[in-house]
């Protein structure tokens, strides 16, 4: 093969190790080389386009080269580049800073800056500990959901449950325990899930300084859903035995579960709230840690009673990842984006409805802009995703399975022709695993 993305492919090869992959699979699996990209579509180096319905990783809001976002960033290029955040602000950071106060839940009322999902769940984690050691109680344990999903670092990982990522490093992880997720959508599957959670606070609840949770969807998890009342008794019961609530709300956060946050479908305020991916319309790396008047004002004393968080990261709230963000809210603030996109996400069920009746398939299930179908008789190690993910490729569609777990998480400038021809290759790729199976 003589083409161009051959040719990249081959110079990527010799030198990049990729994330979240087994190198050996590229051997038979070629890398798709990008030349550029222009709202849904993503342009490789042989003139084939494809349709991004997972938004490059759960990332991307508004399209690829939006204009909005693009200009914004451009004007910041040639004004500041980056500053330190230590004695330092500029206005990006500022303005955004009051932005997100303004929009989040109503105890939120102060913003820590942190570069990437991960870290701000590293930062919340920390910020946790650390408040309730400032006020004299040492509470080293994490909580968590089952099959939860927080990031990669250490942290992050700890109080994560999805085998495939943590097993490896089970020696290296911080103290943290997990309670059973709500086993479904279903109000029953909450009230069970809150009694375990409430056995599990009365006994431990001394120990357990924060209880970390993906509010309404499990997104590496396989896009696992569970009912809003889970969230309303979380937050009562994590209030009545004195622990922090963190909302990560890095994948559920601006308007992917339907309302601007996850959280609102509750109506609950959490301790902390980090964010990240759409945040910056899927542009730059940048995320934060929001947090509430208490937490903050527990840090705030004189230097030499070392109670400050002397946590930071260089690129700290960098500037072209602030006005990316800016511009991002500034669209959402002058269009009617929650209500199209319930638009969308109601066409989007209707005609997966034909999916369903496929006998490989287990379940469909939706929340806001995220869509998932559930398939079912097939093992791990038959890695039913990667078919799926070739055979869309060759139709022009990015789907990226997890495991037995197709899904849509589009950029919610998707069309409704988009949409058809996303879940029209859904349909062929889950029915040819089925002739594949009779072979
Ligand atoms: C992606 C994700 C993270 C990690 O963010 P990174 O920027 O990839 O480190 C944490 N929590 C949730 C819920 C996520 O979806």
């Amino acid at each position: 093969m003589n083409s161009e993305n051959n040719r990249i492919m081959q110079r990527d090869l010799e030198v990049i190790w990729h994330p979240c992959t087994q190198m050996k699979d590229h051997e038979t699996l070629p890398l798709v080389p990008i030349k550029s990209a222009k709202g849904i579509y993503l342009y490789d180096f042989d003139g084939n386009k494809y349709i991004d319905t997972i938004s490059s990783w759960w990332v991307n809001l508004f399209g690829h080269a939006n204009e909005t976002i693009n200009e914004k960033i451009k004007a910041q290029l040639d004004t500041l580049e980056h500053v330190l955040l230590a004695g330092f602000t500029h206005e990006p950071a500022v303005e955004l800073a009051h932005k997100l106060v303004s929009i989040t839940p109503i105890a939120l009322k102060k913003v820590f800056y942190v570069d990437n999902g991960s870290s701000a769940v590293e930062a919340a984690l920390k910020m946790s500990y650390h408040y309730h050691l400032n006020q004299g109680r040492c509470k080293p344990i994490f909580l968590s959901l089952t099959n939860a999903y927080h990031g990669e670092t250490i942290g992050a990982l700890s109080v994560g449950d999805v085998a495939l990522y943590k097993k490896t490093y089970e020696p290296l992880l911080i103290s943290n325990m997990q309670v059973p997720v709500p086993k479904d959508q279903s109000k029953e599957a909450s009230k069970e899930a809150l009694c375990t959670l409430e056995n599990i606070l009365k006994e431990k609840s001394d120990e357990i300084a924060a209880f970390i949770l993906e509010p309404l969807i499990q997104g590496a998890g396989g896009m696992h859903m569970y009912h809003a009342d889970y969230l309303i008794g979380a937050r009562y019961l994590t209030q009545k035995y004195n622990v922090h609530l963190i909302a990560d709300e890095i994948m559920t956060g601006f308007g992917r579960t339907g309302l601007m946050f996850a959280c609102e479908h509750a109506n609950i305020s959490p301790d902390f709230m980090t964010l990240s991916k759409g945040l910056t319309g899927g542009y730059l790396p940048l995320s934060v840690v929001m947090t509430t008047e208490e937490v903050y004002q527990a840090f705030y004393c004189d230097y030499n009673e070392h109670k400050a968080f002397l946590h930071s990261h260089s690129y700290t709230g960098n500037p072209l990842a602030c006005v990316a963000a800016l511009a991002t809210l500034e669209i959402f603030e002058n269009n009617n984006i929650l209500e199209e996109n319930a638009a969308k996400a109601r066409y989007i069920k209707e005609k997966v409805e034909k999916i369903k009746s496929l006998q490989n398939v287990k379940e469909i299930r939706q929340q806001g802009m995220v869509t998932a179908i559930e398939l079912k008789g097939y093992e791990p190690k038959e890695r039913i995703g990667i078919h799926i993910y070739e055979y869309a490729l060759t139709q022009g569609v990015l789907l990226r399975p997890l495991g037995n777990v197709i899904y849509f998480m589009p950029p919610y400038i998707i069309e409704y022709e988009h949409i058809d021809k996303m879940i029209a290759v859904a349909y062929e790729g889950i029915s040819q695993l089925l002739s594949k199976k009779r072979e």
